[in-house]
């Protein structure tokens, strides 16, 4: 289906995301046709504590979409998806990631990168400061 808009495509994938104790390889294997290229596999080990059940209204920027995830039970663990539109039309997403438990989101730690998430406010990353 060409014409899923990307919250129909995320929805679908948060319906089948993994829960907690969940092979990724096997989540990775289900969800692959709406992964990106670049989608990394660990973003699947981002899961929820009962589901992923808020999303908030979409951002479009350019050929990305992006919207925070929550959960009803647990609202102030956030996420960020983002899909990218490939070539054909198709939404895939590109990243699933769980805003930074260091920085929260804003990629500033005590007036530096923050270090946790590579300074994107989203996930983990390794970085190191010099
Ligand atoms: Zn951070």
């Amino acid at each position: 289906m060409h014409s899923d808009s990307a919250r129909d495509v995320l929805l679908w994938l948060l319906a089948a995301w993994p829960r907690r104790g969940d092979s990724v390889d096997v989540a990775f294997n289900g969800l692959a046709q709406k992964l990106d290229p670049a989608f990394e596999k660990s973003d699947l080990a981002n899961t929820p504590s009962g589901s992923f059940d808020r999303v908030s209204r979409e951002l479009r920027v350019g050929d990305m979409a992006k919207f925070v995830v929550s959960e009803a039970a647990d609202p102030e663990s956030l996420s960020l998806a983002v899909l990218r539109r490939d070539s054909s039309g198709r939404w895939k997403l590109v990243s699933f990631k769980f805003q930074c438990v260091s920085c929260f989101g804003s990629g500033v730690l005590n007036g530096e990168p923050c270090d946790t998430c590579g300074a994107s406010g989203w996930g983990l990353q390794d970085g190191q400061l010099i």
